[in-house]
């Protein structure tokens, strides 16, 4: 049974946000209670679309004086769903989303509904950017606490190393900063441990000369030669310059326009790639790329980054059911590429889409101190995700038990340590999948000072020390 809330009660709210106030009897209820994931279908009381700072501390207020369960929401692409709850009230960054580019002292300050398209528009019209995301719809604010993998990570680091501050609204509606002169335990903990710790109204980001021209693209292989292009891909790469960051992945080939006729629903293995130094050196580096096996489509060339960035936006749009999960491994054997290529091979086909990704990691991301952020796991040079998704969620089960087995066998390669923004559920033993021991237990240090009710539990949660009845489920 779902917590009342009285029409005075929410007047009142109303009353006081310069946001909006979404009801479950208004018409753009259902519009304001959907996330990216279609596999989540939940109700929540009240959804407040935060304008401004001050909206989300009346917000956090209301929820903690009202005892209602409590999630934020960014981009919404959790894939577990933690932007959204039952019976309870969402807060809303979306509209927050305003970028300040201080373009001489290479800084950005964006809010924290932010999503990397609009983010990335502004950086790139100063030729700056930070490690974003592959697909422009996500925002900053769950993919920065949670890590942040993207083009340029081995070039710039994760997203969350390039954040320099942060505003944080905590449990008890206080408004405080986080850098490195100021709470530095919870400024630690941003970096890596997610939405535990309060809402960041909006964080500050270093940029990096990049573009507005890169070298980046893809390059499709025949699937038949997967476990071929793997290896190859592994051995050209091992060695590759900082500013190389690529990822094979393993899927079918959408019936797009850029891919010959012939090729259409067949099995793929694909190179996404970016070179973030200049374009003309990076053309040696690239070449070996470009033969791991019988080329399909070569798309890798010059491109605005922008483009990059959108490159494979559209078949991961909202509205489709969506599982992943992952795991950093240490070495990538033959055996281990076999093991891979057959996942491939047994996976379904379109309209399913099952995609199996090995990231390469290493270089800047790898330089950060292993204890200087909350971030999981800085050693491994890999780590895999592996993705389904379906048109409908009543489809999404045997396909996501796929996705299970494929990481599990993969995850015995190295620590196989779950990176809590590919973790597709929640619960206590993913979240301490996810992080080693001294880690989790510095986060929960970090939890009992911020969260003691673990009014933030809509994320991957750290439990407080204290023990709490409070899960998200
Ligand atoms: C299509 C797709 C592509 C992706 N690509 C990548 C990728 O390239 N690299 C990568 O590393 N990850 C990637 N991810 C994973 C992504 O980083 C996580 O899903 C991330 O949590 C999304 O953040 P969000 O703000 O969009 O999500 P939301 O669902 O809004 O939030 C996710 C979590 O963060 C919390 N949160 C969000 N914003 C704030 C805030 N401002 N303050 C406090 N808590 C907040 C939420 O409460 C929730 O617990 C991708 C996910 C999808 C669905």
């Amino acid at each position: 049974m779902g917590h009342v809330l009285g029409d005075a009660t929410i007047a009142e709210l109303e009353a006081g946000v310069t946001g909006s106030v979404v009801r479950p009897d208004d018409a753009d209820y259902d519009d304001a209670r959907r996330i990216w994931n279609a596999a989540i279908d939940r109700r929540p009381a009240l959804v407040v679309r935060a304008a401004t700072t001050d909206d989300v501390v009346r917000a956090v207020r209301f929820a903690a004086s009202e005892g209602l369960p409590m999630a934020v929401r960014g981009g919404s692409h959790s894939v577990a769903g933690f932007s959204t709850c039952d019976d309870g009230i969402v807060i809303d960054l979306s509209t927050m989303q305003a970028v300040n580019v201080d373009a001489s002292a290479r800084r950005a300050t964006a809010g924290g509904g932010t999503t990397w398209a609009i983010f990335d528009a502004a950086t790139q019209a100063h030729g700056l950017a930070t490690t974003g995301g592959l697909i422009s719809s996500t925002g900053l604010g769950g993919f920065t606490l949670g890590g942040g993998i993207g083009h340029l990570v081995r070039a710039h680091g994760l997203t969350c190393d390039n954040l320099l501050r942060a505003e944080v609204v905590t449990a008890d509606g206080a408004v405080t900063s986080a850098s490195p002169d100021s709470n530095q335990d919870l400024f630690w903990a941003l970096r890596g441990g997610g939405g535990n710790f309060g809402v960041v109204t909006s964080m500050e980001l270093a940029l990096h000369p990049v573009g507005p021209t890169v070298l980046g693209g893809v390059i499709f292989y025949a699937g038949s030669e997967a476990a071929e292009v793997v290896a190859r891909w592994r051995d050209v790469t091992a060695d590759a310059p900082d500013e190389l960051t690529t990822l094979v992945n393993l899927t079918t080939a959408p019936p797009a326009p850029f891919i010959p006729a012939e090729w259409h629903f067949k099995k793929v293995a694909v190179i996404a790639a970016c070179w973030a130094g200049d374009p003309a050196e990076g053309g040696p580096v690239v070449k070996p790329l470009r033969s791991l096996g019988t080329v399909v489509n070569d798309l890798l060339g010059p491109m605005p980054y922008l483009d990059l960035q959108k490159l494979v936006d559209p078949p991961w749009e909202a509205g489709a059911a969506n599982y992943f999960t992952s795991a950093f491994i240490d070495r990538l054997p033959d055996e281990a590429v076999t093991t891979w290529a057959d996942f491939h091979r047994r996976s379904a086909d379109l309209p399913v889409q099952a995609e199996l990704h090995i990231h390469h990691l290493g270089g800047a991301m790898a330089r950060v101190a292993p204890g200087a952020t909350a971030f999981t796991d800085r050693s491994s040079p890999y780590i895999v995700n592996c993705l389904a998704r379906t048109p409908e969620p009543a489809m999404l089960a045997p396909h996501r038990q796929w996705a299970i087995e494929a990481r599990e066998a993969m995850a015995v390669y190295g620590s196989g340590r779950l990176y809590v923004n590919f973790t597709g559920e929640g619960g206590e033993e993913k979240v301490k999948a996810a992080y080693p021991p001294e880690v989790y237990a510095r986060l929960q240090q970090v939890k009992d000072r911020f969260d003691p009710q673990n009014l933030f539990r809509y994320n991957q949660n750290v439990q407080p020390s204290g023990g709490t009845q409070k899960s998200a489920s």
